[in-house]
């Protein structure tokens, strides 16, 4: 008999020069549309990975910080620019990482899509995930189901 080995999730820039680890599974996994996140990784969409802040911490490196409005601050790594991580006043608890500074990004898989009315048109996702005016927290109701089929 053991206790259940708490898994663990690493990550890590595309230099190298930032590590990171979280414990546990994450909140949720979203696809973000909104144009701030999309400027702020310079591509079509962002995929957050949430995660409690006490679940998360840093091996290696630190990164350096874009305020991209009062309360919103966007990690990055200072050596290659990958971007890192989304933390937010809105959500004290926790911080928000991409996707695809995972070490293996096919771990978690998606489960909605955020800001659904701002995704650039010719990006068109065939899912069955919910899609969400806005954010996906304080109890939103999607806006539609994925067309995909069941
Ligand atoms: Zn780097
Ligand atoms: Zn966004």
């Amino acid at each position: 008999m053991s206790t259940a080995k708490t898994d663990t999730t690493r990550g890590h820039c595309f230099c190298g020069a930032i590590e990171y680890e979280f414990s546990g599974a994450p909140k949720w996994v979203m696809h973000c549309h909104c144009e701030s996140c999309r400027r702020a990784v310079s591509s079509a969409v962002a995929t957050y990975v949430g995660v409690n802040i006490d679940q998360f911490h840093y091996l290696k490196g630190t990164p350096s910080i874009y305020e991209s409005s009062p309360g919103v601050k966007r990690y990055f790594c200072p050596t290659c620019g990958s971007p890192m991580a989304y933390a937010g006043s809105r959500w004290p608890k926790e911080v928000h990482l991409f996707i695809g500074t995972l070490d293996n990004p096919a771990k978690y898989s998606p489960t909605g899509h955020a800001h659904i009315e701002e995704r650039v048109n010719w990006f068109d996702v065939h899912d069955d995930l919910p899609r969400f005016k806005e954010t996906a927290g304080h109890g939103a109701t999607p806006v539609a189901k994925g067309p995909g089929k069941k």
